[in-house]
C-alpha cells in the first residue's frame, strides 16, 4: 500500500482510508493509496513551516545541488517509474517516458538558475536625502501547496516543485486522487538526496477535502493549481480571504490555423501529435482546427488517413515499440464526457469523418477510438466546452481575419498556432489571437525555458522559465536614507 510523505516519513492518512488506484486499461488495481483529509494537510502544512527558516537559508548552490541528485536517482529508475505511470494514468510507455523525461529536463533547468537569481539596486531622487538609494530583495514566500491533474502528473508536480525549491520555499504536493502512485516514488527519491525533512511533501486525497483543506490552511502562502477553469474559480475563491498568491494553469481550447502555403505534411503532424497525444487529455492539445478552403480537401484526407491508423491499447502492451497508437481515456466518466460532447455536434448536423466510438472486444478498458468531425455547428459543446479527449472538429474558413475572429470566440485563451510562411499572416496571429502562447509551424508544446500561462477562462499567472521563480519570491522594497 502507497503512503503519503509528511516531514520525511512515510505516512498513513490520519483516518486510515485508503483508496484503491486502477488501471484504465483493464480496471485491475495497481495499488491502493492513502485518502488524507484535513488534518494530514495540517501536519504537512506544519512540518513545511517548521522547516522554512533553514531552507530559505541553505545556499543556492546546495539547494541546487539537491535538485541534482534527486534528479539522478529518478533517471536511474526511469523505465519502472514510466511503467507505473502509464498503468496508473493509460498513456502509453514511451508517452510516460517522455513525460518523465521533460520532468528531469525542468528541474535541471531550475537547479541551473538556482545561482543566477537577481536582485535589483535602484537610483533614488535627492529630494527626501541626497544619498538615497533602493534596493529590491528577493524573499521566498514561505509554505506553498502545489496541486496537480491526473494528465501530466509528473511534469506539473517538476513545474511547481523546481521553482519553490529553488527560491527556498517548502512544499506540499497534491496530485490527484487517482494518480499519487509514480509522484510518490519520485517524491521519495528526491527526498532520497538529502532534502531535510518537511522541504518536499506529498500528501494524497481529493481535491474536496484535502485539496480545499491546503488552500484553505493560513500557513500557506502560495497556491500553484493546474487543473480545471471551475476548480480555479473555486480556488481563487477560497484564497482571496487569506490575501494567498495563486497561479491558476488551467483548462484550454487551442485553435490551429493551417494557411494555403503551409507545409501540409508537417501540418498534418502537428495536427495529430497536437490533438491526440496522451489521448487528447492536454490542456493545450489542438481542440478546433480552421483550414483555408485552397487546402481544406488534402488536408483532411491525409489527417483522416493517419488517424485512421490509431490502434488504442494497452499502454504497456507495446512498451517497446515506438509507433502510432493511443493509451486508454483515464476514466470511464472522461470517456462518457467526450461521448456525450460528440453526440451533440452529431445531432447538431455533424458528420463523424473517423472513429468516435469504442472499439469492439476492449471493454475492459475506457478505449475509445481517435476521431475527426467536420460540419460542427459553431454552437455545439465541440467547440463552446473544452473536449478532454481524441476528437477534432475541422473547420473551413477562407481567409486570415475569419480564422483569428473564430480562433478568439472562445472563454479560453491557452495557446494557439499558425501554419504558414508568411510573414504577414504569422505577425498578424501573433498580434491578434488571444492566448498565452503562440507557436507558429510548430506542435503545441510547453518548453521549460519559455513562460507558460493563459488568458481568460486559462488562467492567471505563469509556469515553466525563469519568470516561475518571480511567482515564489516576495520583492521587498527597502531604502538605504542617510548613509553619509
Ligand atoms: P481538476 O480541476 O478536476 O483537478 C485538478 C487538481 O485539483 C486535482 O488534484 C484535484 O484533486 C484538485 N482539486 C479539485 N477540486 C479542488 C478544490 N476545490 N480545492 C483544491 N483542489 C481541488 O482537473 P483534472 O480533471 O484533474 O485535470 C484536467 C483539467 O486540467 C483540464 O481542464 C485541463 O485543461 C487542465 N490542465 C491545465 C493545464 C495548464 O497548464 N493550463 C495543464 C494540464 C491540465
Amino acid at each position: 500500500m502507497a503512503k503519503m510523505y509528511i516531514n520525511g516519513e512515510w505516512v498513513d492518512a490520519q483516518s486510515g482510508v485508503t483508496t484503491e488506484i486502477r488501471n484504465p486499461s483493464n480496471g485491475a488495481v495497481i495499488d491502493t493509496a492513502p485518502s488524507g483529509d484535513a488534518r494530514d494537510a495540517a501536519a504537512a502544512v506544519e512540518s513545511a513551516k517548521n522547516a522554512f527558516k533553514a531552507w530559505a537559508a541553505t545556499a543556492v548552490e546546495e539547494r541546487a545541488r539537491l535538485i541534482n541528485k534527486g534528479v539522478a536517482l529518478v533517471k536511474e529508475q526511469i523505465k519502472d517509474l514510466a511503467g507505473l505511470l502509464t498503468k496508473e494514468q493509460g498513456k502509453p510507455f514511451m508517452e510516460s517516458m517522455g513525460e518523465i523525461n521533460h520532468f528531469l529536463h525542468g528541474m535541471e533547468f531550475y537547479a541551473g538558475l538556482a545561482t543566477k537569481v537577481r536582485g535589483q539596486q535602484v537610483p533614488l531622487p535627492p529630494s527626501m536625502n541626497p544619498n538615497s538609494y533602493g534596493v529590491i530583495m528577493k524573499q521566498p514566500v514561505g509554505v506553498c501547496a502545489g496541486i496537480v491533474p491526473w494528465n501530466f502528473p509528473i511534469t506539473l508536480m517538476g513545474t511547481k516543485v523546481g521553482p519553490a525549491m529553488v527560491a527556498g520555499c517548502p512544499i506540499i504536493i497534491k496530485p490527484a486522487s487517482s494518480t499519487p502512485l509514480t509522484t510518490l516514488k519520485i517524491i521519495g527519491l528526491l527526498n532520497e538526496a538529502g532534502i531535510p525533512p518537511g522541504v518536499l511533501n506529498c500528501v494524497v486525497g481529493s481535491g474536496s477535502t484535502l485539496g480545499e483543506a491546503l488552500v484553505k490552511h493560513s500557513d500557506v502562502r502560495r497556491v500553484a493549481l493546474t487543473g480545471s477553469s471551475e476548480t480555479g474559480k473555486s480556488v481563487m475563491q477560497l484564497a482571496a480571504p487569506y490575501f494567498k498568491r495563486v497561479t491558476l494553469e488551467l483548462g484550454g481550447s487551442d485553435p490551429m490555423i493551417v494557411c494555403p502555403d503551409a507545409d501540409i505534411s508537417k501540418a498534418v503532424s502537428g495536427a495529430m501529435i497536437g490533438r491526440y497525444w496522451n489521448a487528447g487529455q492536454a490542456c493545450l492539445a489542438v481542440k478546433r482546427l480552421y483550414l483555408f478552403e485552397e487546402i481544406y480537401d488534402e488536408f483532411v484526407e491525409k489527417l483522416v488517413a493517419k488517424v485512421g491508423r490509431y490502434e488504442p491499447g494497452d499502454g504497456m502492451s507495446k512498451a517497446e515499440k515506438p509507433f502510432i497508437r493511443m493509451g486508454p481515456l483515464h476514466t470511464a466518466a472522461q470517456r462518457d464526457e467526450v461521448e456525450a460532447q460528440l453526440k451533440d455536434a452529431v445531432d447538431k448536423g455533424a458528420e463523424v469523418l473517423v472513429g468516435g466510438n469504442r472499439p469492439d472486444g476492449m471493454s475492459e478498458g475506457h478505449f475509445f477510438k481517435p476521431a475527426v468531425v467536420a460540419n460542427v455547428n459553431e454552437t455545439s459543446k465541440l467547440v463552446t466546452e473544452e473536449v478532454f479527449g481524441p476528437v477534432l472538429p475541422v473547420f473551413k474558413v477562407t481567409e486570415l481575419d475569419e480564422a483569428i475572429a473564430k480562433a478568439n470566440n472562445t472563454e479560453w485563451g491557452l495557446g494557439a498556432s499558425i501554419w504558414t510562411n508568411n510573414m504577414k499572416y504569422a505577425n498578424k496571429a501573433a498580434r491578434e489571437i488571444q492566448s498565452g502562447m503562440l507557436w507558429v509551424n510548430q506542435l503545441h508544446f510547453g518548453y521549460d525555458e519559455m513562460p507558460f500561462g493563459g488568458i481568460k477562462a486559462s488562467g492567471i499567472g505563469h509556469e515553466h522559465g525563469p519568470e516561475a521563480l518571480d511567482y515564489y519570491f516576495e520583492p521587498k522594497s527597502v531604502v538605504f536614507g542617510g548613509l553619509e
